[in-house]
This record gives structure tokens, sequence and C-alpha cells, in this order.
């Protein structure tokens, strides 16, 4: 008999869904709207819906799928309990339960971003190992740590929210956590037009990045590919994003000791270069034992959500 998993990708906006057999092969994908409205209470039933009324075109009976797996933006722990997902609505809510009341088949829920970290163990930049940190360098700094191929949830799902690792004594702006100084102030895509911006500002030379500063056109990107062209002060911020990325990374290996990093989120655009710099300050902070750590840029991009999800309820 042919066996399935459903993974599901629950985002502000919209629902990613997944169809997958138990070896990582995804048969189906697609997408619902979130609705939000009446405090998130038509979110689950509306996925519910979506599943079945998958399972019912493509013919799939109930006793050949494994059961539903399901990432969701806020801290989960590890009895799929949501503590406050504040964007959609939602307050204190058991999802494994709920969920699986609706559809009458198992379901596991997790952390959004810890999901896609086992998506990308699963199938993506960290496929074959089973200790693994992934950094999602987007407009923050997200990620998930998997620790002997499980997801480190901790008390109250809060586990592997790296963004906020102190990093930095003189930060006079605060971080969006209220905190002064997180890591996400840096290594995140805002965080590199941060050090650009402070950078232009104290010196002189030339750049290619005044123009782009001129036109409000400064983003990571634009610093990256600078920085491939050989631009001097391009390359004198991504030493210092390096650095702070590098010290972060550090401190996270002298915890969790992981094989590999996985680099995913928007910055990792930039390609292997950015590999490059967080590996040079890694290997300059961190604790000898640790030393052999690889890094790797994330494959999944937006999917690694639901590969993750997926792959929660094959554990
Ligand atoms: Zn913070």
């Amino acid at each position: 008999m042919n066996q399935y998993c459903f993974g599901v990708d629950l985002g502000g906006t919209t629902v990613k869904m997944g169809l997958f057999d138990p070896q990582g092969s995804v048969l189906e994908k697609w997408e619902i709207p979130t609705r939000k409205e009446n405090n998130g209470n038509n979110i689950l039933p509306d996925i519910a819906n979506a599943v079945l009324g998958k399972m019912e075109e493509m013919k799939i009976t109930k006793d050949s799928v494994i059961g539903v797996g399901i990432g969701v933006p806020g801290p989960v722990d590890d009895k799929g309990v949501v503590h406050k997902a504040v964007n959609l609505g939602w307050e204190v809510m058991n999802i494994n339960d709920v969920l699986g009341g609706l559809l009458q088949m198992p379901v596991k829920a997790g952390n959004d971003a810890n999901v896609a970290a086992l998506g990308e163990m699963w199938c993506g930049g960290g496929k074959g190992y089973r200790n693994m940190v992934l950094a999602t360098l987007g407009t923050g700094v997200g990620g998930g740590i998997i620790v002997n191929g499980k997801i480190l949830t901790g008390a109250t799902g809060a586990g592997g929210e790296i963004g906020h690792i102190h990093i930095e004594d003189d930060e006079p702006e605060a971080c969006g956590c209220g905190n002064h100084g997180c890591l996400e102030q840096y290594a995140s895509a805002t965080g590199v037009v941060r050090i650009a911006k402070r950078k232009l500002e104290a010196s002189n030379e030339d750049s290619v990045l005044r123009k782009a500063l001129e036109n409000n056109d400064l983003s990571a990107k634009a610093v990256f590919d600078a920085v491939k062209a050989g631009d001097k002060l391009a390359c004198e911020i991504a030493e210092t994003f390096g650095m702070y990325l590098g010290k972060g990374l550090a401190a996270i290996a002298g915890v969790v000791n992981p094989e590999v990093f996985v680099l995913g989120g928007g910055v990792s655009k930039a390609g292997e270069i950015l590999c490059e710099y967080a590996s040079k300050y890694y290997q300059k902070y961190v604790f000898h034992g640790c030393k052999d750590a690889q890094f790797k840029l994330a494959i999944l991009g937006n999917d690694a959500g639901i590969y993750g999800a997926a792959k929660l309820v094959l554990e």
C-alpha cells in the first residue's frame, strides 16, 4: 500500500501545503489563503478541508496517510501547544489535538523556523547530517537547531531563537525584541544595511554603494554584488558582517557542537561567498573542539517548511 504524509507551512498570509512520500519526494504542492479574521478560528478547519479535499482528489484513503505535520509562526512546545501566535490571533491552543480532531489522523505541530531546519536536514543543505544549525538570514535572523536528528524545542518552544543572542555591548539602537546588540541587528538583511550605512558615513572612501544609498537602493544584495566586483568599502562591510555572524555561530557551537551550519534566507542569495565570510570568523572565535563544522547554503528556500512539517510525522 502507498504511504503518504502531508506537510503544512502556516504563514501570515498563505498556507503552503505539500503531499509527500516517506522518501522525501513532493507529489503535490499547493497553497490556500490564511483567513485571520474571527481570531484565526477558520485557519485549522480550512487546512483540514484542504487536506481532505486533496485526499479525495488523489483517491488516497486515511489508512495510507501516516500523518499531517504543521509548522506554525509562534513558539510550539513538544506536545503541540502553541503559546500565543500573535500574527494569527491565537491564544494558547493544542494544535495536535484540534487539527487531529478535525482530520481524525495523527497531527504533529512545531515552530515554523525549527520545522524549516528539519526540512533542510531531510532534503536540503543539511542532508546526510544529524547535528545541524539552520541560520535564516532574512529581515531578521531566525533559526532552528537539530541535535541527533531531533528539533531542540526547549521548555516553551523558544529553542533555536538564535537571532537574539547578545553579541555587541555598544549598540545604540534597540532590537525589535527591546534588547541592544542582538545578532539579528547585524547578520540580517537589515543588519547588513545598518553596517553599510555606518561605514559609508564614517569614511569618505569612494564606493558604488554611495550611489545605491542616494537612490534608496542600498540592500544586502547590493553590498555582496559590490564585494564580488572588488569594491573595497563593501569588502569591509562584509568583514564586519562576517565577524558578527561568525561570533554568534561560534557561541552556538559551544553549546550544540553541530556538524554543519546551513545558511538560508534572503542574504544567502549572495552565494558561497557568505559561507566564506561566516566560516573565516567562526574559525577565529570557536572552541577548538568544534572547528570541523561545515558551512553550507540552504537549498529548499520557501519550501523548507513543508518538507520539515512532513518529516515531523515520520519521526
Ligand atoms: Zn533582539
